[in-house]
């Protein structure tokens, strides 16, 4: 090894640097690299970081920060020989409240004191689109669900995703075409819910480096295209006790399960903040793709915001389906985990069962039985989370900071509709919307 390798530490593979990975306030990974030789002070010591541009973390001034690296985590990029680990941020000795990583940290050892565990199995979808030079790409095939000839390179780049997933800890499971033309998904292992929330990050790091290397740009926006089906992530979630399933019942569900999802149904309104957290995200939410739009469970009906799948053994778990892939994951799970689990602590009771298609049913109707709406537009789902006092707790003291940001958002967004004199409740996809979510 010459004296410049061993300044920076080279590896026996011959890996020079090293990625610190965490996440903003939008869940959008940032890092900085450091050479490999760094590893053990990045987890024993930290390495110091100014985070006063971070979005969501803290203005100029205050902004030292440090970054621990946590070793779990480690992975190596093949295409980039590099190596990568996301870590935890601390302020003077203390876990950062900013640090989504952390927060949902905290949310997990809050659960652990009641015993329980969370397992958490996302499906996230997306669109290929061929690049041509700016964001006005075109679709580059014709597929639809479950098409296995689509006519292109997009099934290749689908196996080749699911081929480097495993370097990055992530098993993948199924890969199919969605409905959508150019949509896919691909579906991981369920693991423990920090480390699916990492997960989470890691896909859409890889599938959109692929992608770019392919010549083609993958985005995870939740309605890319109006009159499209758009990009959901749905969750399958169980509590686990002492080893155990605990959502296992006698016959179906365990009441624990049920307890869990109608705390869900009750916060739902407020969650919608924290799972579909962007302006794009409530074009999705319309009745006709096979997106939620109204607060009801079921045990085969899509229609529903919570749908129990069939399961054997282990397999027991509620899907819920409202959440897209423009979530922060770990502030999501945090909030939707807490819903839950104020479910279980109340004891509350599931309403709003349904099985028939809830799109197909009167007003009336869906008020007889108690089905509320979700809400129409992030301004509205930010109204929602200022009511409820179990959600913006599963925040700790980024609440603050995180309404803050989105509600600048959402004014942004409706002074460009002024501007444009378009009329706030348009389900259409504006070009403001593909300015800034077609590439995050
Ligand atoms: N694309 C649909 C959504 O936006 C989901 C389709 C499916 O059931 O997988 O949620
Ligand atoms: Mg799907
Ligand atoms: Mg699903």
């Amino acid at each position: 090894m010459n004296e410049s390798a061993k300044l920076v530490g080279v590896g026996t593979k011959g890996l020079r640097f090293l990625q610190l990975i965490f996440v903003d306030i939008n869940g959008v990974p940032k890092g900085m690299e450091v050479p490999i030789g760094r590893y053990e002070e990045a987890v024993e010591d930290g390495i110091p970081f100014d985070g006063s541009s971070i979005p969501g973390f803290q203005g100029i001034e205050d902004s030292d920060l440090i970054f621990k690296a946590d070793p779990s985590t480690y992975a190596e990029v093949p295409w980039e020989g590099i190596a990568r680990v996301y870590g935890y941020i601390y302020k003077d000795e203390k876990p950062y409240w900013a640090d989504p990583r952390g927060i949902l940290k905290k949310t997990l050892e809050k659960l652990e004191k009641e015993g329980f565990k969370a397992y958490i199995g996302p499906e996230p979808e997306f669109y290929l689109f061929k690049k041509n030079g700016t964001w006005e790409l075109h679709l580059p095939d014709s597929g639809g669900y479950f098409d296995i000839v689509t006519l292109d390179k997009a099934r290749e780049l689908r196996r080749e995703i699911a081929l480097y997933m495993p370097s990055f800890g992530l098993v993948p499971e199924v890969l199919h075409h969605e409905v959508g033309r150019a949509q896919h998904e691909i579906d991981f292992r369920y693991d423990e819910a920090l480390r699916t929330a990492d997960n989470v990050v890691s896909f859409k790091y890889i599938v959109k480096s692929i992608a770019e290397m392919r010549g083609f740009h993958a985005t995870f926006m939740p309605k890319p295209l109006y009159g499209f089906p758009g990009n959901g992530m749905h969750l399958h979630i169980s509590l686990w006790k002492g080893g155990e399933n605990a959502f296992i019942g006698e016959e179906g569900l365990s009441e624990t399960a049920l307890h869990f999802m109608a705390g869900i149904l009750k916060h739902a309104k407020a969650l919608t903040a924290l799972t579909n957290p962007t302006v794009n995200s409530y074009k999705r939410l319309v009745p006709g793709y096979e997106a939620p739009v109204y607060i009801s469970w079921g045990y085969r009906n899509r229609s529903a915001l919570i749908r129990i799948p069939a399961f054997r053994g282990n397999g027991a778990r509620i899907e819920y389906r409202c959440p897209d892939p423009s979530a922060n994951p770990y502030l999501a799970f945090s909030a939707i985990l807490m819903a839950g689990l104020d479910g279980i602590k109340r004891k509350l009771e599931p309403e709003a069962y349904v099985e028939t298609n809830v799109y197909e049913m009167s007003e009336e109707d869906r008020e007889k039985l108690g089905i509320e709406t979700l809400p129409g537009s992030l301004g509205e789902a930010l109204e929602e989370l200022k009511k409820d006092k179990v959600v913006k707790t599963a925040l700790g003291d980024a609440y603050q900071n995180f309404m803050k940001y989105k509600e600048a958002e959402w004014e942004a967004y409706t002074e460009y509709l002024e501007s444009k004199g378009l009329p706030e409740d348009t389900k259409n996809v504006t070009e403001w919307e593909l300015e800034r979510y077609f590439y995050v």
